[in-house]
């Protein structure tokens, strides 16, 4: 008897119940399991409180000890980023708008080259999709996440 890994038991049932027909006609049962997965994974209590894996920051954060603003119709009532993610996440966004729109207008005034126009595109994305880490503590060793990145000294 084959071992089933722990999370995939309830997909590896519905798989082996309909094996002979089209996957179409049983991704509707599949796709709410992979949805509530995926959402679980975003957040989890434990005696320490509410974790949320911030979206900006890319770590596990204790939301008694990181701020996060409240919205509604989610998991856990709050935000999918704390408040300084939310914050810079929407700098990031508008400087790399303005940004990109001043392009244009360098090229027309022969400040930069057409063809330069791409690389430079690039690293406007590349500081667009940085992470400013908000403080040392933030960085949970104890919660390690494959998505939780090495934060530089
Ligand atoms: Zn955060």
């Amino acid at each position: 008897m084959t071992t089933i890994k722990k999370g995939y038991i309830e997909v590896y049932e519905i798989l082996i119940a309909n094996k002979d027909k089209k996957i179409k006609s049983i991704l509707d049962q599949l796709i709410p399991i992979f949805e509530s997965k995926q959402r679980d994974k975003n957040h989890f209590e434990d005696d320490d409180g509410l974790h949320v894996f911030c979206y900006y920051h890319k770590v596990w954060e204790l939301t008694s000890q990181v701020e996060y603003g409240k919205k509604v119709n989610t998991a856990t009532g709050l935000n999918s980023m704390c408040k300084v993610g939310t914050n810079q996440w929407t700098k990031q966004q508008r400087e790399f708008k303005r940004d990109k729109a001043e392009l244009l207008t360098l090229v027309a005034n022969g400040e930069l080259a057409i063809e330069n126009i791409n690389s430079k595109i690039e690293e406007l994305e590349e500081v667009k999709d940085s992470i400013v880490p908000l403080f040392e503590h933030h960085h949970n060793e104890a919660l390690q996440d494959p998505r939780q990145l090495e934060i530089d000294e």
